[in-house]
């Protein structure tokens, strides 16, 4: 048996959590008491610590800087009516922050620094995890280059550091996407599959012109042709057309998604009949035509479900049928929370006990 690590702890004095309003939480603004970090030199993972959350001294040549030298995940941990803290499926994210450091010449990550480091920082914090009915506690653990050397080259030094923050009930409005045709997020090649931060960075300036144009967010598209659909913003898309349910299959392009996963495997449960494979966006606009597209929506942690209810393409925009009638995705997103809360059996081995 491996014994537990040493990670030493530095509480705060100057506990932030009374001034947090947990009815009324913005996303992103307000993180925690405490972060956990861990640092790599010399081929080690040493110094691993829990200390008060506040700004951090970085070289100002790091390449983390620079060349986007940096990884990072997002899940989320949930306070069940007991008290209890249920963490959704963070082996994924585990295992999916290895993939990333490959892709970009990190170090890996050892299972047990992640999972322990996790599991101290949210025993510390406990109080953090709201209880109000659809909150969480949003968790972000990432990794960047501390070298103090701007060549370009694989860093040869590194932080892992996990932070969180309470995230406000977030009642899904339905969004009106646009399907991309010029602009492209990933390319076969690429590095689409890592959430490394250079994949974000760029994806803001045609996201931006599309919320200029009155739509939410951008679904992309293959970026050779821009015939086949990818995925949207942060989340990955599915359709169900003529009853059965249609996600585009992973690759190097497209980000593998813990929810979707998650909803894949539900469906499949159920005995709905699912398929992974190319999406041609004629395929969805002829469905949306047609009367034919019965539900559209993103997956991600974030907002779980995020209903479509609008898709434009070139020049055309789609109204899609109304949210409330849309059966596949409200059952999914009741079955989804039900889980993380521990109100039904656990029967996929999702949920971890903090
Ligand atoms: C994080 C992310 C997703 C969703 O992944 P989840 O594990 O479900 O949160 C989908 N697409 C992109 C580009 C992402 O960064």
């Amino acid at each position: 048996m491996t014994e537990t690590l040493n990670i030493s702890i530095n509480k705060t004095a100057n506990s932030k959590i009374d001034q947090v309003d947990f009815n009324n939480i913005q996303f992103g603004k307000v993180y925690s008491d405490h972060m956990f970090t861990a640092e790599y030199r010399n081929g080690e993972w040493n110094n691993l610590r829990i200390e008060p959350y506040e700004a951090m001294r970085i070289s100002p040549a790091s390449p983390a800087l620079h060349y986007g030298i940096s990884i990072f995940e997002g899940l989320k941990a949930f306070k069940d009516e007991k008290g209890q803290v249920n963490v959704f499926r963070a082996d994924k994210n585990f295992e999916r922050l290895n993939i990333s450091a490959n892709r970009m010449c990190m170090p890996q990550l050892p299972e047990q620094i992640f999972f322990e480091g996790l599991n101290e920082l949210l025993k510390l914090d406990n109080q953090w995890v709201p209880d109000v009915p659809g909150t969480a506690l949003y968790i972000r653990p990432f990794m960047f280059s501390n070298d103090d050397y701007i060549g370009i080259r694989p860093s040869e030094s590194f932080k892992f550091m996990i932070i969180t923050c309470p995230v406000g009930a977030y009642y899904a409005k339905p969004v009106k996407v646009k399907i991309e045709d010029h602009y492209v997020r990933a390319v076969e090649g690429g590095s689409g599959y890592c959430k490394t931060g250079c994949n974000y960075g760029p994806a803001i300036y045609p996201a931006k012109l599309a919320q200029d144009k009155g739509y939410d967010q951008l679904v992309w598209t293959d970026g050779r042709d821009h015939k086949y659909i990818e995925e949207s913003g942060t989340m990955n898309v599915m359709f169900v057309i003529d009853g059965k349910l249609i996600t585009p299959a992973l690759g190097d392009t497209i980000l593998n998604g813990i929810t979707r996963d998650s909803v894949l495997a539900l469906a499949r449960d159920w005995g709905m009949t699912v398929e992974e494979r190319k999406v041609e966006v004629a395929e969805v606009v002829a469905a949306a035509r047609e009367g034919r597209l019965q539900e559209a929506f993103g997956a991600g942690t974030a907002a779980t479900i995020a209903p479509i209810d609008l898709i434009g393409y070139k020049d055309e925009d789609f109204q899609l049928p109304p949210v409330e009638g849309r059966v596949f995705s409200q059952k999914v997103l009741k079955e989804l929370d039900d889980i993380k809360l521990g109100r039904i059996d656990d029967r996929f081995n999702w949920v971890s006990k903090v």
